[in-house]
């Protein structure tokens, strides 16, 4: 028997998670998002959940010809535009769309044989500093673009810091409406997070809205507000059973470091699931878990393999025992991957990039 422990994806909830997102942006068309193999799903895994999406934005090139092997015909969307010049023969020949942030990109394409001109998404940097033209020199980039055989239509993109904090969108959205006020074409600026909280507000909202957490069934700015509040569904469940059961007596420790001690008589599960599967390491005693659908906690460190769960509330609970480490339990319980993420200091978005190669994944509906 393989080891106990499995991801399921769900794609019902992927395709719920997709309504949500238009419902928020109802006139917009959706990207949806699945770059870093679907932040680590599975491209091939969750396409079936999500085809009812425009388009598909991401932007690695092969992860481009796995979404055409799909036999996905519509827009592909390549985020990060090309790398290097040859880069542009497969977007002629899949017909990706492609994002141009830098001169360099615009030199290429200015060079690049092609019969079908290309659609192209012109980036500008509204304040994120990340990729993108300035927008005083954003002007000159579209009509640099725009005089170029190779290029069809423009459309125009940018990308927001604080979609998902108190600071907002207000000001890179007046940045970017200041620049492109008299430019042609169709435009795109919000990922989830201002998808979400700003999707009805017309400067937002645009043409295209480009989520990707939210169709995983995270929040994009927890714990303001949760995946319930944002009516959210886990897409990714990962759930391992208990393989030992030890009882502790006061000044008994758990694990490496011997960093929990037991104060009082205590049950304890061994949980086959360790850093090695993806389960953050850093996660202190107190991370909540599910056991058979019931809250409880992890105690002392995660070591490579194992973890270690409280049972002393859960005496129905041993051997065999399912825990869900986050995700949704077959009793319909739910513990969001968003508070394991915030007890391991980071976000839901690195989690399920995090999941291990190892761990077998199932696909459900
Ligand atoms: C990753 C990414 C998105 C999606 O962001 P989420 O926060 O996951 O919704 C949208 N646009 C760009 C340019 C991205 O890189």
């Amino acid at each position: 028997m393989p080891r106990p422990i499995q991801a399921t994806l769900h794609l019902s909830a992927l395709r719920h998670n997709l309504a949500r997102v238009r419902q928020a942006a109802p006139d917009a068309q959706v990207w949806a998002v699945v770059k870093a193999n679907a932040y680590g799903h599975g491209i091939e895994r969750v396409f079936d959940g999500l085809r009812a999406a425009d388009g598909f934005a991401l932007l690695d090139l092969d992860e481009a010809s796995r979404v055409r092997a799909l036999g996905w015909r519509g827009p592909i969307l390549l985020l990060e535009g090309v790398f290097e010049a040859r880069d542009l023969e497969l977007c002629s020949r899949l017909g990706l769309w492609h994002t141009v942030h830098c001169d360099e990109q615009i030199d290429m394409l200015a060079l690049h044989k092609t019969h079908e001109p290309h659609r192209v998404f012109l980036k500008m940097n509204s304040g994120m500093n990340r990729l993108g033209f300035a927008p005083e020199r954003y002007r000159a980039a579209w009509t640099r673009l725009n005089a170029l055989p190779q290029v069809d239509e423009i459309s125009m993109v940018t990308h927001f810091s604080d979609a998902d904090g108190p600071q907002g969108i207000a000001a890179q959205v007046a940045r970017f409406e200041e620049a492109t006020r008299d430019l042609p074409g169709e435009r795109s600026l919000s990922n989830s997070a201002a998808t979400l909280r700003f999707g009805g507000d017309a400067a937002a909202k645009a043409d295209w809205v480009r989520p990707g957490i939210a169709l995983y069934g995270s929040s994009p700015d927890f714990p303001a507000a949760s995946a319930q509040d944002w009516g959210l569904q886990p897409a990714m469940t990962v759930s391992a059973r208990i393989i030992g059961v030890q009882h502790l007596q006061p000044g008994d420790s758990v694990g490496y470091g011997s960093l929990f001690v037991a104060e009082q008589a205590m049950r304890i599960g061994v949980v086959a699931c360790g850093y090695a599967d993806g389960y953050p390491r850093i996660c202190p005693t107190g991370t909540p878990v599910l056991v058979d659908g019931v809250r409880s906690r992890t105690l002392g460190r995660v070591s490579m393999d194992m973890l270690v769960v409280d049972l002393t509330e859960l005496p129905a609970a041993g051997f065999g025992s399912t825990v869900t480490l986050w995700g949704q339990a077959s009793t319909g319980a739910v513990l969001s991957i968003d508070e394991v993420a915030q007890a391991a200091g980071t976000v839901g978005y690195e989690l399920m990039c995090a999941l291990a190669q190892r761990v077998p994944v199932v696909v459900a509906d």
